[in-house]
């Protein structure tokens, strides 16, 4: 896609609307966006921003299906040069054993006709696209946080 300069809050401000709808059909889960400090821009393109984030907050909702609970997006800045994009959730978590897989196009822990194991991957290519990288934090039973770090634009 065509690169631009974003401000990523409004990738979030975008998608997290679109989102609010389907999470509205859960009484038991709630989607917090932090709020917004003012962020350096970064070049990328808008479309495939909203696309991972997409991919993340629908992960989180899955993850919280069963029990509910909280996911949080978030953007921020650290060390001045990086501008990063965090999605986090205090759902089921990530088995130790599957952490090392959960990029890999295709896999999947969800029943067959929910889950394709795409979107970690789409996602894991679309970080690449943009030199950017994601980190993922999580413990089995207690939740997750998946971070998408940006350099910012020079
Ligand atoms: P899918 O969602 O179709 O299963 P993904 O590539 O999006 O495929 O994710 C791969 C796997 O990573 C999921 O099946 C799940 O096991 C794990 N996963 C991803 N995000 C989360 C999350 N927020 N909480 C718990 N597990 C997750
Ligand atoms: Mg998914």
């Amino acid at each position: 896609g065509t690169m631009v300069a974003v401000n990523l809050n409004d990738c979030v401000r975008e998608t997290v609307r679109l989102v609010q709808h389907k999470i509205k059909e859960h009484p038991h889960i709630v989607l917090q966006q932090k709020p917004f400090e003012p962020l350096p821009l970064i070049r990328a393109t808008p479309s495939e921003i909203k696309q991972l984030l997409l991919n993340l907050l629908l992960n989180a909702l899955d993850a919280l299906a069963e029990k509910g609970g909280t996911i949080e997006v978030h953007t921020g800045v650290r060390h001045d040069q990086w501008v990063f994009l965090e999605v986090r959730d205090n759902g089921c978590g990530i088995a130790q054993e599957n952490m090392a897989k959960i990029f890999d196009p295709f896999f999947t822990t969800k029943p067959i006709g929910q889950g394709t194991g795409m979107g970690l991957s789409m996602c894991y290519a679309i970080a690449q696209a943009h030199d950017a990288s994601i980190e993922v934090e999580s413990r089995l039973g207690e939740g997750s946080v998946f971070r998408v770090v940006f350099r910012k634009m020079p």
